[in-house]
């Protein structure tokens, strides 16, 4: 991925992709303290638009303030560098990625002393769970991990040590034949996937887990939440049991990088008729026209680059 042609936007400044390198004394490449940010331009009806791009980076800066990390730059500085990095990768659609680090300076648990810094990347990168997944849904594994407990590494922060924990789940999940992991939180219930929010719909109601089961307060998860209300769909965040997956109606996972994606099975128990339900469609569909500007109801969610 870094020998490429194409700008990276770091510490300011664009420049060359290959050139984007940061030195192997680099403190969060020993301790992992870091934060950063996955974010979605779409090819709209109005051209190239960042979706829900102040929400992303009000997030980041959250992500900074709970790790204790002063981003060395503004809200509006890290907007308009996301819009001059997808700008100068001529990127009509793309997955953006701002990410915080601490530098170089000093190495040692405390990290005083160093510089923090911040740099944004863009590429183009399609259906996170694969096309298919996205019209028959995927299959997905419980994990035998358990989610971070909510006082351990801070479960509101998008850190970059939390992710320590999505790898494993999704490696174990893909090695035994699964598209993605499903974590539970460390009392048994559900959280979410390995890099997504988890929703699941029972008799016409949409339930999803309250944020105390550790999940990441997801800015797909919120666009979803209007969408229901929109569709006159009830939802209700509450305490899900995995037994409760296995006997729901539909099933599916949001995110930035994975969107909505059906989920057509959980440890090998179809649920529902085992492919996408109609709910879930409904509530795709409107995703998909709300990121591609076609709903003007949303178009302030819509930043042309
Ligand atoms: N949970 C985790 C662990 C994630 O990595 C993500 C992706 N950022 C999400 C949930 C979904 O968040 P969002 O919809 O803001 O991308």
């Amino acid at each position: 991925m870094a020998d490429r042609d194409g700008k990276i936007w770091m510490d300011g400044e664009l420049v060359e992709w290959r050139d984007a390198k940061i030195h192997v004394l680099t403190h969060t490449l020993h301790y992992g303290c870091g934060a950063f940010e996955g974010v979605r331009a779409y090819n709209t009806v109005n051209g190239t638009a960042i979706f829900r791009l102040q929400e992303h980076t009000e997030r980041l800066f959250n992500s900074a303030k709970i790790l204790r990390m002063a981003i060395p730059f503004t809200k509006e500085q890290v907007n308009e560098a996301q819009k001059q990095t997808v700008r100068a990768n001529k990127l009509e659609s793309c997955y953006i990625r701002p990410l915080t680090w601490i530098g170089s300076q000093k190495l040692g648990v405390s990290p005083k002393g160093n510089q923090i810094h911040l740099m944004v990347a863009a590429w183009a990168w399609g259906a996170y769970l694969g096309e298919e997944g996205m019209k028959r849904g995927i299959r997905v594994k419980t994990s035998s991990y358990t989610r971070h407990h909510v006082n351990i590494t801070m479960t509101q922060a998008k850190a970059v040590s939390n992710y320590t924990n999505s790898i494993l789940a999704n490696m174990e999940a893909l090695d035994d034949g699964y598209d993605e992991a499903l974590l539970l939180d460390s009392t048994g219930f559900v959280s979410e996937g390995a890099g997504e929010n988890i929703f699941v719909i029972k008799g016409g109601v949409i339930y999803t887990p309250d944020l105390s089961a550790g999940a990441l307060n997801g800015i797909t998860r919120n666009t979803v939440f209007h969408i229901a209300k929109d569709l006159g769909l009830e939802i209700v965040q509450k305490r899900i049991t995995r037994d409760e997956v296995y006997i729901a109606d539909e099933a599916f996972f949001t995110g930035t990088a994975a969107e909505v994606t059906p989920i057509r099975e959980l440890d090998r128990i179809e649920i529902g008729a085992g492919s996408r339900g109609p709910i879930t469609e409904k509530i795709q569909t409107a995703f998909f026209d709300i990121v591609n500007g076609r709903n003007p109801k949303y178009a302030h969610w819509l930043t042309k680059v």
